[in-house]
């Protein structure tokens, strides 16, 4: 079994904090729903689900630190796998909100809806797209029923879409429902044609991990209910910014005058630029605030944060005149140095 800090990716002194944020990002990249038919990514999922219920409890997590895998090793020798609720675990991390998205618990038998099936999308979004909303439209191929195309009831489970196999035991009658191969599943045999449709998706601000479009899924060859669209964001690269949940952060590197005198720069944010007075004898590192820059947190009516890192540039090659003042700088300066525990 593999490290629980490697699975989560976070470090061994990671905060409970840091800790939840991880499970989340592990949880969503390889949610089963959002990779169907991908065996890998489901263990990756349950294994994400396994640290996490270790980790996020301080006492258990002070016994793996001890332990290691033993620390929960039971008679059989399962490992502390064995006895999870994955789906427990993600819903209380993620909560009511995104177990919308999901279309309600994962894993629980779904009673037969004839074909009126969810299609997943995932949609590419920049940082300024989730920042100020956006509209996309976008093709989804799905089923819609026909009445050009005939539709006969399945000869084999006569409509209802299983099979059921009675199986004898020395317990008594066993019943075991299966989907019926000949029709998938959906009672029927024809009846629906496969549609390319035009969706359009409205991205309100703030929002990352995806939304629900109700009712524009494939149609059930039975009736005219339909499944729904759920879309995934993923979020673009950015080439300047990196997000943390609703912060943005940035480096910056000024001038060792502009650092010393202060000085007013102008500093990109997903909302413009905005003007940030940078303090006399700023010293390199220091993290500045910009309130309220960062992206909007969804039905709170406030955003987060954007953090600009103050760095010292040093140039990369200097003109006669600047190599001049540098070695008068020098000469004023002295050429002291000066030593300090390393942190
Ligand atoms: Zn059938």
């Amino acid at each position: 079994m593999r490290d629980y800090y490697d699975i989560l990716g976070v470090s061994r002194d990671a905060s409970q904090d840091d800790i939840k944020k991880s499970y989340r990002k592990v949880a969503m990249k390889f949610h089963p729903d959002k990779n169907p038919g991908d065996s890998s990514a489901e263990e990756k999922f349950k294994e994400a689900a396994s640290a996490y219920s270790v980790l996020s409890d301080p006492s258990k997590r002070q016994q793996y630190d001890q332990f290691g895998h033993d620390a929960f090793s039971g008679a059989a020798g399962h490992g502390f796998s064995g006895n999870i609720n994955v789906e427990d675990i993600f819903n209380s991390v993620f909560g009511g909100g995104i177990g919308d998205i999901f279309g309600g618990g994962m894993g629980s038998s779904q009673r037969n809806n004839h074909g009126a099936t969810n299609l997943k999308v995932s949609l590419a979004l920049t940082l300024e797209e989730i920042c100020q909303g956006t509209k996309k439209t976008i093709k989804i191929k799905r089923w819609e029923s026909s009445p050009k195309s005939s539709k006969a009831e399945c000869s084999q489970c006569k409509g209802s879409g299983e099979i059921k196999r009675i199986q004898r035991s020395f317990l008594g009658q066993i019943v075991n429902v299966q989907p019926c191969r000949n029709c998938d599943g959906l009672g029927f045999i024809g009846g629906r044609d496969k549609v390319t449709a035009s969706i359009s998706i409205n991205v309100p601000p703030g929002l990352s991990n995806g939304l629900k479009i109700q009712n524009e899924g494939n149609q059930s060859v039975l009736n005219n209910e339909k499944g729904d669209i759920i879309v995934y964001f993923e979020e673009k690269n950015h080439d300047l910014y990196v997000r943390d949940d609703h912060d943005i952060y940035l480096d910056c590197w000024i001038n060792l005058s502009q650092a010393t005198l202060g000085s007013k720069i102008e500093v990109p944010t997903l909302h413009g630029k905005v003007k940030l007075k940078v303090p006399k004898m700023t010293k390199s590192g220091l993290i500045m605030r910009l309130k309220g820059k960062g992206l909007p947190v969804v039905n709170r009516y406030r955003n987060g944060d954007q953090f600009v890192r103050i760095n010292i540039l040093t140039p990369s090659n200097l003109s006669s005149k600047q190599k001049k003042y540098i070695e008068e700088y020098d000469n004023i300066f002295g050429d002291d140095v000066k030593y300090d525990k390393f942190k």
